[in-house]
């Protein structure tokens, strides 16, 4: 763990091991933090976050510079390291080091722009300076699907902000954590601005940290479930959150779509990261018009999916992140099966490591439980429709709203993506992920916004000075 600027075993010496899940072999052993460290990191949070707050913008920006630098010299050993703990293909852990990297360069852009205003009130009796200021020390909580990126994502802001951190990534990829952490530290910055802890027991020892006084900001990607108990720990002490949840992304294909663009397009909204990401896509309601073709040519582009282990740089489909995680695929998948979905390939789970075949499920119905859940694997479920509104209406049937894609023409694609309930709509295209872009859901699936302009506002408070009008 790294607590005020050392790496340390902490106090109580304990360790997990670190799997690789394409062979079950154990990587590393990794320190776990207790309560006293836990502690430890807030209080070195604290006393570095006056500090940091004063550091110039243009300094904070020049030391998140210098880690975009040096992660994007290094992105091979980083996309190692992904591929070692994770167990995506290599293709995938690439991509993802190039876009972890680009948080760090896309705030310490905006490390100089935040604003601030000089108003006068209506009556002119004073003037108001509206300051934004950093919100304070802030515990950031790490998944293990992208564990680069969403860690970048919320140490970039925060650092541009003048917030100092605490990073809590998922057990299962600590690792990767630790390499992005020595990346910052590496690239100057202060002593105890980031930590990196791995709490256990993790409910516990979080809960404990956002009793702290000094500690104003939660940011959690991860599961809707844990998302709802953090915002309960949270309000104890009325830490400001940010909830990036889980999604059930809809993708149409519309009457009027190029099938071969929706196929390739539907090949990476469900095939990238293998799957495992909040914005794959989860289920495909595909016009009957379109159905037998577009059925048919995924499932031949599934079936052309090389899989194997991500050490292998021609794999594109690597393992699961874990054993556990594949059988809960697997058994989405059985239980479809007996529901009624017919298989058009994969469904097979193979021997050895944490890996899930690439299958397509056709015949599904939208009121099958794997229409309703986040699948997090390889599998795509095809559900055919007749009238547009009616795939709208199935699309926007569920508590969360993270992204939906939309292929069609232009104009009923964009008329399908205004109604429908998401955060984030593709249209046309598979991919929206950018560190430019406002990442984010409406309903369970969040609260706040990632990257973007946006993303710097939710380590920012308001602070408003009044006085007298200057004449
Ligand atoms: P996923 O479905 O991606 O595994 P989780 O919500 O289980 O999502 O995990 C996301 C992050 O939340 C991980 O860092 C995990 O260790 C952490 N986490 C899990 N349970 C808790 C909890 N009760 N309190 C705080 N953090 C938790």
């Amino acid at each position: 763990m790294f607590i005020n600027g050392e790496w340390t075993m902490g106090s109580d010496n304990r360790t997990q091991p670190v799997h690789n899940p394409a062979d079950n072999s154990v990587l590393a052993d990794f320190p776990l933090a207790s309560e006293a460290d836990c502690l430890a990191a807030v209080s070195a949070a604290d006393d570095a976050m006056e500090v940091w707050a004063s550091t110039p913008a243009r300094e904070r920006g020049e030391i998140l510079r210098r880690a975009f630098e040096i992660m994007v010299e290094e992105k091979d050993q980083l996309t190692q390291v992904i591929v070692a703990e994770n167990g995506k293909a290599w293709r995938d852990a690439a991509a993802e080091a190039a876009y972890a990297a680009e948080f760090f360069r896309w705030f310490s852009e905006e490390a100089v722009r935040i604003g601030g205003e000089f108003r006068r009130s209506p009556s002119g009796d004073k003037d108001l300076l509206v300051t934004p200021e950093p919100i304070g020390v802030s515990l950031l909580i790490t998944p293990w699907n992208f564990p680069a990126a969403m860690a970048t994502r919320k140490l970039a802001p925060a650092l541009a902000a003048g917030c100092t951190t605490i990073l809590k990534p998922a057990s299962e990829t600590p690792l990767t954590a630790a390499y992005v952490v020595d990346v910052l530290n590496r690239a100057g910055v202060p002593q105890g601005v980031v930590n990196l802890i791995l709490p256990s027991p993790v409910g516990k020892l979080v809960g404990r940290i956002l009793q702290e006084r000094a500690v104003r900001k939660l940011s959690f990607t991860g599961s809707t479930e844990v998302g709802r108990i953090l915002l309960q720990e949270a309000a104890k002490t009325v830490v400001s959150s940010s909830m990036e949840l889980g999604g059930n992304a809809p993708f149409l294909v519309l009457p009027e779509a190029d099938v071969d663009a929706a196929v390739e397009g539907a090949m990476i909204a469900k095939m990238r990261n293998g799957g495992s990401a909040c914005t794959a896509a989860n289920r495909f309601y595909v016009h009957t018009s379109v159905y037998e073709e577009f059925s048919k040519k995924l499932s031949a582009a599934m079936a052309a999916t090389k899989m194997g282990p991500g050490t292998d740089e021609s794999n594109e489909l690597g393992a699961l992140v874990s054993m556990e995680e594949r059988d809960k695929v697997a058994e989405l998948v059985s239980t479809a099966v007996g529901q009624g979905a017919q298989v058009m390939v994969g469904a097979e789970t193979p021997d050895g490591g944490a890996f899930y075949p690439p299958t397509v499920l056709r015949d599904v119905s939208h009121s099958m439980d794997i229409a309703a859940t986040e699948i997090f694997g390889p599998v795509a479920t095809l559900i055919p429709f007749e009238e547009i509104d009616d795939a709208v209406e199935m699309a926007n049937d569920t508590d969360l709203g993270l992204i939906a894609y939309v292929y069609g023409n232009l104009e009923d694609g964009l008329a399908t993506a205004r109604q429908l309930e998401a955060g984030m709509v593709a249209v046309n295209r598979a991919v929206l992920s950018d560190p430019a872009a406002p990442s984010g859901g409406i309903k369970q699936s969040g609260l706040g916004r990632e990257g973007g302009f946006e993303g710097i506002d939710e380590f920012l408070e308001t602070k408003l000075v009044g006085i007298n009008p200057i004449n």
